[in-house]
């Protein structure tokens, strides 16, 4: 019987060819380690009878490469979105806008004036930048930005209302998604929560009977992801308003999604805008960078420059502070909106105002360029927990295949993956949600998976 000392050493196996070119791709140290990993995992197999022989150099090599893949292999990807859920929050929300890859690449691969002052030579401030911006967009006296709206909560509650009363309704304790929960974010931040209201209904009386104590701060959150409908009633942001500045009580509105556009213009529900809620004398609102703005993760916050003021100051806004990259992306998505160019410019806003004939002509041409499918009707949706129950009329691709489970899995082992959906044991691909450069890709995977399906 062949023993363990027939195995190569380390030493031998870096002196073959293959073992120079395993280095020159992962570098020394990576492939020594990979080296050691197989034989120590080769020697153990043996010993424990999982091996009758030692197995050769080429073998181990074979193997010490496929562990180096393994190790190396990035497991976040792009990946094709053919699902139609526009905002689709697990495949990394808003695709951006090639004027915004363009400012965050520049920025990032140099130095930068981030926060440099040219005219003086000295320090400046990182949130000049998209401050000006803001204000045109919206009116707003002062602007900030950081890591994404989460935070922009929990930071305006922090600066403004530690272990002071903030006047909520009960309609509104909502979990945004992945646990983030309004009531929680508020403790987090030292508020003292006061409810008002029921579940379905809020009075304006509510509001001004808890106002009438001392109160640091009303809040009105947004439904972003569930609708409320029957027995309800909420007043107007307006109205609110009118009633905590009677009160001497600033009013915060968390948007969420924060369009800067009218999303009945797509044929969707009105999502709240900012520039109504500037309009209602909301002092101070947040919203994201990345849901129906179309921008990189951010959480934007505008509003009275005084209390904006206290924001910055307060220690936890360097904590969530929005880095180079996102500022300069976030400047060139909001010079879309200030050029009036969105709906060409922004992905997102593309794909929400194309048209039926246009889905349906990609849909047909991808059928004819497989040579299969069918063209039916369906619904692509917004998502991002943006406009719950909300659809837009779409065509699909419907494809025939023998097990759409099966089919929908290998989709998502291609190389890009690709993510579609079934239903009634069909394979449905919406091209509304496809970005046009990674047609030929999806085609070529299409192809291959329908020839062996
Ligand atoms: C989505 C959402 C948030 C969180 O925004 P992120 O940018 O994902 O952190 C906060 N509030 C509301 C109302 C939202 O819809």
């Amino acid at each position: 019987m062949t023993n363990l000392r027939s195995l190569p050493s380390v030493e031998q196996m870096l002196q073959t060819e293959a073992a120079a070119y395993l280095i020159a791709r992962f570098g020394r140290p990576l492939t020594l380690d990979a080296i050691r990993f197989v034989l120590d995992d080769t020697r153990a197999r043996f010993r424990s009878g999982l091996m009758p022989d030692p197995p050769s150099t080429e073998l181990i090599l074979a193997q010490t490469e496929s562990q180096l893949t393994a190790w190396t292999k990035s497991t976040l990807l792009p990946v094709i979105n053919a699902s139609g859920v526009i905002l689709h929050t697990n495949l990394g929300r808003a695709p951006l806008s090639d004027a915004t890859l363009r400012a965050m690449d520049i920025l990032s691969r140099g130095y930068s004036t981030l926060e440099f002052d040219i005219e003086s030579g000295k320090r400046g401030s990182r949130l000049i930048h998209t401050e000006s911006l803001l204000g045109k967009l919206t009116g707003a006296e002062a602007a900030l930005v950081v890591n994404n709206c989460a935070s922009a909560v929990l930071l305006i509650l922090s600066a403004l209302a530690n272990k002071k009363r903030v006047v909520i309704s009960r309609s509104q304790l909502v979990e945004i998604g992945g646990g983030f929960r309004v009531p929680d974010v508020m403790k987090q931040s030292g508020a003292k929560l006061v409810e008002v209201g029921t579940t379905n209904k809020v009075r304006l009386s509510d509001y001004k009977t808890a106002a009438a104590e001392p109160t640091a701060l009303i809040m009105r959150v947004h439904r972003s992801n569930f609708k409320l409908v029957g027995f309800t009633e909420e007043p107007e942001l307006k109205d609110i308003v009118e009633a905590a500045y009677a009160a001497g009580v600033p009013v915060v509105d968390d948007l969420g999604s924060g369009a800067l556009y009218d999303t009945a213009k797509y044929g969707l529900a009105h999502e709240p805008t900012v520039q109504e809620s500037m309009r209602a004398g909301a002092d101070i609102i947040c919203f994201s960078g990345d849901k129906l703005l179309g921008g990189p993760q951010a959480g934007i916050i505008i509003g009275r420059a005084d209390l904006i003021s206290k924001i910055k100051k307060h220690p936890l806004a360097r904590a969530v502070r929005a880095d180079k990259a996102c500022l300069a992306g976030l400047s060139a998505t909001l010079l879309h909106y200030l050029k009036d160019e969105a709906e060409r410019e922004v992905p997102i806003v593309k794909m929400m105002s194309l048209t039926l004939k246009q889905i349906k002509g990609r849909a047909e041409a991808w059928a004819a360029e497989l040579g299969q499918g069918q063209i039916v009707e369906g619904e692509s949706t917004v998502g991002g927990g943006s406009l719950p129950g909300e659809s837009m009329p779409t065509f699909l691709l419907s494809l025939q295949v023998k097990s759409a489970e099966k089919f929908l899995r290998a989709l998502r082992k291609n190389n890009p993956p690709i993510i579609a959906r079934t239903e009634n044991d069909k394979v449905l691909l919406d091209p509304r949600t496809v970005l046009p450069e990674q047609e030929g890709a999806l085609l070529v995977g299409l192809k291959n998976l329908l020839k062996k399906a």
